[in-house]
């Protein structure tokens, strides 16, 4: 692969940073994932527009304009041959002696940029359905800022499927937050859609908006308020959004169906017509 470093194209194995990266001493960094379908890349202002709200709430700044991110993201599709996948990119905060006050740093945040060739349309999770489980939403309380600091996640989803489940849900005073890596919903006996409403508990997804504007172009009503437990297991469907998962329909909480234990109409819909969309408005 091709990535792209502080302002160079190189051979992944030619690529170096610092071990002093407060990225890496501090999860100092932020990140985007966007989704690549065709060649084109889905909801990229979107994405540029959350990664600098980020930074802001870092006391970060941005060496780059939008036009510079969408030529380094366009140049890494193309000398990677990137039809189907993601493009990564992560700011640092930089290099420096460690320490925890970073107020004395000069110099720019580091950028890094990678392709991960990757079947999104036809997957796997879509069309079975994910089992997740549940567990206690032990992170940061600004789950908003889209930084780097994934432990708590990963660890999650990683019992997760060693228990024999596709993914973790996180859980707060009985309510969901989101997915380790997606925001969550649920569908009432009445088709009302419920996702969590926006904080600093949960990170304001970009597929979540695209979706709940076109769930309301199809006259579908959605609520935007945080879900129980009890509501999540005996709701009619359950299913969760992402970048790189558009929606996923969820069939099983804690070893119990959800709905039919099958993927449900509404995910469905949402599914192909978010991608409908997403597809019209690629760049
Ligand atoms: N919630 C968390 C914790 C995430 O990590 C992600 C994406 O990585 C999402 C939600 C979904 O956000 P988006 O739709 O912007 O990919």
């Amino acid at each position: 692969r091709t990535v792209y470093v502080n302002g160079v194209y190189l051979p992944e194995n030619q690529a170096q940073i610092s071990i002093f990266d407060r990225g890496f001493l501090f999860a100092d960094a932020v990140y985007e994932v966007t989704a690549v379908l065709g060649g084109k890349l889905l909801d990229f202002e979107a994405h540029m527009a959350r990664l600098k709200r980020s930074m802001r709430e870092l006391d970060m700044t941005l060496p780059y304009a939008d036009e510079d991110l969408l030529a380094i993201h366009k140049a890494l599709v193309e000398k990677n041959d990137l039809e189907e996948g993601l493009v990564y990119l992560q700011l640092t905060r930089g290099a420096a002696d460690r320490d925890f006050d970073f107020s004395e740093m000069t110099g720019e945040p580091g950028i890094v940029l990678f392709t991960q060739a990757k079947p999104l349309i036809a997957s796997t999770l879509a069309q079975r359905g994910q089992k997740i489980i549940l567990a206690d939403d032990l992170r940061w309380g600004r789950s908003d800022i889209k930084t780097v600091q994934l432990l708590y996640s990963s660890l999650m989803k990683t019992r997760a499927k060693k228990a024999g489940a596709d993914d973790v849900w996180l859980c707060r005073d009985g309510k969901i937050t989101e997915g380790s890596s997606n925001n969550a919903y649920i569908v009432t006996e009445n088709n009302e859609i419920i996702t969590r409403e926006l904080s600093n508990d949960i990170l304001h997804g970009i597929t979540r908006s695209a979706v709940l504007k076109v769930a309301k172009l199809h006259q579908m009503k959605v609520i935007e308020r945080a879900f129980t437990i009890e509501e999540l297991k005996s709701a009619k469907e359950a299913f969760s959004t992402s970048a790189s998962g558009f929606v996923n329909p969820v069939v099983d909480v804690d070893g119990l169906a959800i709905g039919d234990g099958v993927p449900g109409a509404v995910s469905s819909t949402l599914r192909e017509a978010y991608l409908t969309e997403s597809r019209r408005t690629a760049i």
